[in-house]
């Protein structure tokens, strides 16, 4: 694949010219998104882990480690968006309905554009790109995206753009030996919108694990879920850690996917303000450790993680230890190890 045309995944290419000098995966996109609005923590909790992961010398300041995705274009937003969803963000009212933060309203459009949606599109640009690296090297790690309330003509839950439904969209049509995918949500809240997007769709399979009483509680979509598990308020770790012990092998065993999403929301820790849920920082880090054991591990299925929702001040150092620990457990692997 080239560079440039509107049918190839976003980002720097460059490293899968050699893949096989390179065989393991890559953490997509972590130094572009700089935005910040409201009480939301993506943009800040992405530069933070950058700085954790380098000084944990587990990424270095090389294109080798770090892949910087390309915002995603008009033209790629339009393999899954309609015109009329994308024209619709040219208004900044719309645009406050979907962040769900007031002010946003007021905001020139432009403005949004550039501090927004700007670096929203680099994140969608990301999770496309951490697809294809994932397929080629094993495992791939988006610091953003999952932005899963998003569907194709509709944006929701601060999410502006349907990146999985665009990342299995593009893996489907540009990738070969993918031919199954599996959307592992596990972040707090229902990933509605791709499941609207995909949910007819026989290859993709859908496990999400949820707090039932939190936002969107969408009905409709909860019909396209494949095995669906719904939380108590304040779900504590035994019962969580549990419930994915269990999912886990059942799922891939049954549906055996050619590459899993893997959507890690860090919105299930405990004082979470949306997630309402009670798992701790060791929590997420065996959730972390069990999804990689089982799929990359113990079945060499190729795995692309993604860091979703989280709004607290800590979200990126827990990201950011769970991650030193996948690589302390050899679950990741650097380019030159
Ligand atoms: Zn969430």
């Amino acid at each position: 694949m080239g560079q440039g045309s509107s049918q190839d995944p976003p980002g720097d290419d460059k490293q899968s010219q050699d893949d096989d000098a390179v065989p393991s995966g890559a953490v997509a996109g972590p130094r572009l998104y700089t935005a910040k609005f409201g009480n939301h923590q993506w943009p800040i909790k992405v530069g933070q882990n950058h700085k954790r992961l380098v000084t944990a010398n587990i990424l270095r300041e090389t294109k080798e480690d770090i892949v910087e995705p390309l915002e995603i274009t008009e033209d790629e937003l339009l393999v899954v968006h309609t015109q009329e969803y994308l024209n619709s963000l040219k208004s900044s009212y719309n645009v406050a309905l979907i962040t769900e933060v007031a002010p946003v309203a007021i905001v020139p459009n432009f403005v949004l554009q550039r501090k927004l949606l700007s670096p929203f599109r680099e994140q969608t640009g990301g999770t496309v790109l951490a697809g294809k690296l994932a397929r080629d090297r094993g495992w791939s790690i988006n610091i953003g995206g999952g932005f899963h309330h998003c569907s194709s003509s509709e944006g929701g839950g601060f999410c502006a753009y349907a990146d999985i439904t665009l990342c299995i969209k593009f893996m489907f049509n540009h990738l070969d030996n993918i031919s199954k995918v599996l959307v592992l949500d596990l972040d707090a809240h229902q990933g509605n919108g791709y499941e609207r997007d995909l949910g007819m769709d026989s290859k993709v399979f859908i496990a999400d694990v949820y707090n039932r009483w939190i936002y969107p509680n969408d009905r409709e979509a909860k019909r396209y879920i494949d095995k669906r598990i719904e939380l108590d308020l304040h779900t504590e770790d035994t019962v969580y850690l549990g419930v994915i012990k269990t999912l886990l092998p059942e799922v891939l065993n049954d549906f055996k996917p050619d590459m899993v999403i893997y959507n890690a929301g860090t919105d299930i820790l405990k004082g979470d303000p949306l997630g309402l849920l009670d798992i701790t920082d060791e929590g997420v880090r065996d959730r972390d450790e069990l999804v990689f054991t089982e799929v990359r591990k113990n079945r060499g299925i190729p795995i692309l993680m993604l860091t979703s929702g989280g709004y607290q001040r800590n979200n990126a150092e827990i990201i950011a230890n769970s991650i030193i620990n996948l690589h302390s457990k050899g679950l990741i692997t650097g380019p030159s190890e």
